[in-house]
């Protein structure tokens, strides 16, 4: 039968039902693109369906990053899914809306003068930590010069528990990474155990404000002390960079009283990721320099906005701008109010969770959410003893659920140590929380009676 003679819903594309349409009848292409093109609907379709492969991102407790925005956030970000963040000069209203948001972000970290704030919105806290750090070696650098000394041998002081752009840093911009390994309880950072390691070549100390290990906060402060009094005694001024990632946007509402940010002098400067505890969907940091003299002219390049000039110190050049809207969004919908409630919420979840699972004979907490709304648990070493399963074990269950609940060894010197951890973000309500403990309950039990978890002669008082 020619096509002309065929009715027309068997050849006029826009009538064929996207099922039985080419595409669909046919694998996809996935190594090299096809001569012809597809329909919109179909190659929608496709994708579409393909992606419900992927974890459903309400039950990801993995991930740091939001999972849930309203409405008018989201109709906002899909309004400005066009704006080329650095496009200035023809968007001069979405760089408006990013000198707020850094104004506003700066005030929150106390910064001396944030009407004049020096920062710049990024990617994500990756490039933001990228650039705390080149600020940090670039002004070593400067003094060594200046002074006649070396400036081949960085080095940067960190915890073993850093996120890994930490060490993404030090490898591409060449400098010796000296981190402080986790000792017995201890899986952060410590002033003591930082200085030690301290010598003319210290170009920072980095210090965590939310480890992604457990959620604990580092003690800036205390850093700061130890690094005055080696000051006093050396000459030698060390700066802290403090990656707030996600303390960042928790510890100013539900921790006013720690002194962890522009408030310690020797800290010059901040990141936090706006897609994190920010609340903002995944494409959004920001870095805040102390004030113009923390960050090293070198970094700073000019743009034109509005015929006038206007400093720019991101690494990329064309991001989404929609992000920073949405951003500023937030900021304007919630208020710090509003932040304090949400962040208050989530971390009344993350309590609640935490002690409900740390009463399980079969598990003991590392960290109960009390600093940002982050724990993590381990087995009770007894029970571990006698249990024919592990942490990864109850992962893989829950994943049968659809929960995304990692299990992972702790870092350097206690890598040993295998815990569990959850992530408690805006939409993982008290119901959902409570689902999760009864499926949490239901994986123990399943393994407990298993066959070849049978109690035996020696049974531990666990099994039943
Ligand atoms: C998530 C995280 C990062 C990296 O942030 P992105 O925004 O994902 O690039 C850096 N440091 C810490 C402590 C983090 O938690």
């Amino acid at each position: 039968m020619s096509d002309q003679k065929r009715p027309a819903n068997e050849t006029d594309p826009v009538l064929l039902p996207t099922f039985a349409a080419r595409g669909i009848t046919r694998e996809i292409p996935k190594h090299k693109m096809a001569e012809e093109s597809m329909l919109p609907d179909v190659a929608y379709q496709v994708i579409h369906d393909e992606l419900s492969l992927d974890g459903y991102s309400l039950l990801n407790l993995a991930t740091f990053v939001t999972t849930w925005m309203d409405e008018q956030g989201k109709r906002l970000l899909s309004e400005t899914l066009d704006k080329n963040m650095v496009d200035r000069d023809e968007y001069p209203q979405t760089a408006e809306i990013e000198q707020r948001c850094i104004r506003m972000v700066a005030e929150l970290w106390n910064a001396p003068d944030h009407e004049n704030a020096v920062g710049t919105s990024t990617i994500g806290s990756s490039e933001a930590c990228m650039l705390g750090g080149m600020g940090m070696k670039w002004r070593w650098r400067d003094k060594r010069k200046a002074e006649g000394k070396s400036y081949d041998k960085p080095n940067l002081i960190m915890g073993s528990n850093v996120q890994v752009c930490w060490h993404k840093f030090c490898r591409y911009w060449d400098v010796e990474a000296r981190e402080v390994p986790c000792e017995g309880d201890r899986f952060t950072l410590n002033a003591e155990e930082a200085m030690k390691l301290v010598d003319e070549n210290t170009i920072g100390v980095v210090v965590i404000m939310g480890s992604t290990f457990d959620g604990r906060y580092e003690p800036v402060e205390e850093v700061s002390k130890a690094l005055d009094a080696h000051q006093e005694k050396t000459g030698q001024d060390i700066p802290i960079h403090v990656d707030g990632a996600s303390g960042g946007f928790v510890a100013p509402f539900l921790q006013p009283e720690i002194v962890w940010d522009f408030r310690l002098p020797r800290v010059k400067s901040i990141n936090a990721s706006g897609h994190k505890y920010g609340l903002v969907y995944p494409g959004v940091g920001w870095v805040i320099f102390r004030d113009r003299d923390a960050l090293p002219d070198d970094l700073v390049f000019h743009v034109s906005y509005l015929g006038g000039d206007m400093i720019d110190l991101s690494i990329n050049f064309s991001r989404p701008g929609n992000r920073v809207v949405g951003q500023y969004y937030n900021f304007l919908r919630l208020g710090k109010d509003g932040y304090r409630r949400i962040h208050q919420t989530s971390q009344n979840v993350a309590k609640a969770l935490s002690a409900r699972i740390g009463e399980m004979p079969q598990f003991d907490l590392i960290t109960d959410g009390s600093d940002i709304p982050v724990f993590c648990w381990k087995m009770n070493e007894d029970y571990a003893k006698t249990a024919s399963y592990t942490l990864y074990d109850i992962a893989e269950k829950l994943r049968g659920r659809g929960w995304l609940v990692p299990a992972y060894p702790m870092p350097a010197n206690r890598s040993d140590l295998v815990v569990q951890r959850v992530v408690v973000k805006e939409d993982m309500s008290m119901d959902i929380a409570n689902m999760l403990l009864k499926d949490i309950e239901r994986a123990v039990e399943y393994f407990e009676q298993r066959p070849e978890n049978k109690p035996t002669d020696n049974a531990d008082g666990f099994h039943h």
